[in-house]
């Protein structure tokens, strides 16, 4: 990374330390990494195996850095802001930068004042494995070079993509946010199918986790669309095809299509 900026973690749950796990991975140095949590042992670890920075105390670690990461739960999110916006002068001074589910802007402004810099992120649980899809919005005036800082940081932990609105991260949201379990629900009925002709379940959750990971590999090497792909493995009429003409006449396009609106619709109810 070249934008380096002391940067503090309210928050030191499973995605802080992803995150910071993959900073540091990538160069990030651990001295300008603040992390608060109110219990001892994830900071331990973190301060262990990391060697950034840590405190009990939030306004601690924010006075201590530049850019802001929100990363405690949801529902904690009014009490934290509140805690920051009573004690911290500087808030429009700094980059915020947040990474709860459903809180849109508006909310935080209501909670740290109409000045703040801030950018939402949402991430997902690959994650965790480095293999993350976060998406990021920011506000209105946010400078290209906090934008291109916030990607650095994120491409720690996976790839990241940049969308117009709020709006859009909910799309976002419901496909890469929610997908995994999409995924899992897929391999699991996979692995099932080949169970119930009589093959070994270990065996059969192995061969649908590598043929998945294979798959997305060869779709993100490939300049093919994803249909094209598709049809490159799919000799006429072959076993695949078959397969394949099981999906579409029980319209898995159009499962697919409602799962992704029912999530969104989902999300919008809880903003
Ligand atoms: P988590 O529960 O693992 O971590 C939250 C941490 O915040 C905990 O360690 C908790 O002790 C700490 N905390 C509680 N009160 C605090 C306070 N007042 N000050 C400082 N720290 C406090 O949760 P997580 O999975 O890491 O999620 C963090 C945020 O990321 C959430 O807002 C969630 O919506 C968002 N998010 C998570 C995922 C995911 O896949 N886990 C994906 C996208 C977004």
């Amino acid at each position: 990374m070249n934008d380096i900026r002391n940067i503090a973690f309210i928050g030191a749950g499973n995605m802080t330390q992803s995150i910071v796990g993959g900073m540091c991975k990538s160069g990030y140095p651990a001295d300008k990494v603040w992390v608060s949590n109110p219990s001892a042992g994830k900071l331990e670890k973190m301060k262990a195996e990391l060697g950034v920075n840590t405190s009990h105390d939030n306004l601690e670690v924010v006075n201590a850095a530049d850019a802001i990461v929100l990363s405690v739960k949801p529902q904690l999110m009014a009490d934290v802001c509140a805690h920051l916006k009573e004690h911290v002068d500087n808030l429009s001074d700094k980059l915020i930068i947040t990474i709860a589910a459903g809180i849109r802007m508006p909310k935080y402004k209501q909670y740290l004042g109409d000045d703040i810099n801030i950018i939402r992120v949402m991430p997902n649980t690959p994650s965790l494995v480095g293999q993350g899809m976060s998406g990021l919005v920011a506000d209105d005036g946010v400078n290209e070079q906090d934008k291109n800082y916030v990607t650095e940081a994120f491409n720690g932990v996976g790839d990241t993509l940049w969308v117009e609105d709020e709006d859009q991260l909910d799309i976002l949201g419901a496909v890469a946010g929610s997908g995994p379990a999409y995924f899992f629900e897929f391999m699991d009925s996979l692995a099932k199918g080949a169970v119930e002709l009589g093959f070994d379940p270990e065996k059969a959750r192995a061969m649908v986790q590598q043929t998945c990971l294979g798959a997305a590999q060869m779709a993100k090497e490939s300049d093919l669309s994803l249909e094209d792909l598709r049809k490159q493995v799919t000799s006429k009429g072959g076993s695949t095809a078959k397969g394949v003409e099981v999906y579409q006449e029980r319209d898995l396009h159009g499962i697919s299509a409602d799962a992704v609106k029912a999530a969104v619709n989902r999300n919008q109810e809880m903003a």
